[in-house]
């Protein structure tokens, strides 16, 4: 409760229980059944998620059927957080496993978008893995587009300004707007009303001289921002970013210990992008969102490798 207090909002009640009965876990106001008979583990992990349903479903308490993700999702982020954090599991991405929920289902050709009403899905996975995985990465790499600590702040802006109001989708990316000044209406459209996939690669390095040119692309129709990590032969490394036209800004520099050199933005109608590395240096590698927070459908043509 404290790691919640902390990172989304106070909780108001002084009371939460946590009874042994019903199946599974299950969340009501200010307490949640779980079943007994389960590893120390299991326990701890049911009890954070069923626990931080109390600040997603019943005091900010999002319509439930129209915008399920708002409340799994969620839920599924900060509990995911909180078992990192109170269980010392030391995870460098604990959401890894929403991202292989999202992945698998936007590469299977089943997947519905999140406006779907939760009753009207084809299948119950389709459902599912959109409120509970999708949901959690619209957040996990929200991180990724405005910088993790502005995501740390629009979490409790959001809870400070919609606590027992009934938020929309509408108002939660107004928050992050607000805390972030970035315009992002085109996040919250392609994410939560499209199947719109995000695929970006590295589609050629030439060297020129001294200097490099580097062609990437936008295959996938989600545009992102863009921070591509290079190595160079001599083992220094240097952070580009390309910021995305439509965000209207720059986020602030991720790893600060880490030279940034921020270049044009570019316009998302483009799909394809070039610019030149002209410090004289040899390239040895380079990759796109080293974090792997951004949930692109093909890893595999993130990579660049000088052979
Ligand atoms: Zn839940």
């Amino acid at each position: 409760m404290e790691f919640y207090n902390e990172t989304v909002g106070q909780y108001p009640y002084e009371q939460y229980s946590v009874i042994q009965g019903g199946d599974g876990g299950m969340e009501y106001a200010m307490c949640t059944m779980i079943t007994g008979d389960r590893n120390f583990g299991s326990l701890v992990g049911v009890t954070a998620h069923e626990l931080a349903h109390s600040w997603f479903q019943f005091v900010l308490a999002t319509n439930e059927s129209k915008h399920e993700w708002m409340d799994e999702g969620f839920t599924s982020y900060i509990s995911s957080e909180a078992m990192n954090y109170v269980m010392k599991e030391n995870k460098t991405n604990p959401h890894a496993g929403s991202y292989r929920g999202y992945l698998f289902m936007a590469n299977s050709g089943n997947e519905q978008p999140q406006t779907t009403h939760a009753d009207r899905y084809a299948t119950n996975r389709a459902y599912s893995i959109n409120a509970y995985s999708k949901g959690s990465v619209f957040l996990a790499q929200l991180g990724y587009v405005i910088g993790p600590e502005n995501l740390s702040k629009t979490l409790k802006r959001y809870y400070s300004d919609f606590k027992f109001k009934h938020p929309t989708p509408n108002d939660f990316i107004r928050s992050a707007e607000k805390v972030s000044g970035f315009e992002l209406d085109w996040y919250l459209t392609d994410w939560t009303q499209t199947t719109n996939t995000i695929d970006y690669g590295i589609k050629a390095v030439e060297n020129d001289g001294d200097n490099t040119k580097v062609t990437l692309e936008r295959i996938g129709l989600m545009p992102m921002p863009i921070d591509l990590y290079v190595t160079y032969e001599d083992g220094s490394q240097e952070l580009f970013y390309i910021p995305l036209r439509m965000m209207w800004g720059e986020k602030p520099n991720p790893f600060t210990a880490l030279k940034r050199t921020v270049l044009e933005d570019w316009a998302w109608a483009y799909p394809t992008y070039t610019f030149e590395i002209k410090n004289g240096k040899k390239i040895k590698n380079m990759m796109i969102d080293a974090t792997q927070r951004m949930a692109d459908v093909n890893p595999d043509n993130n990579i660049y490798e000088n052979k």
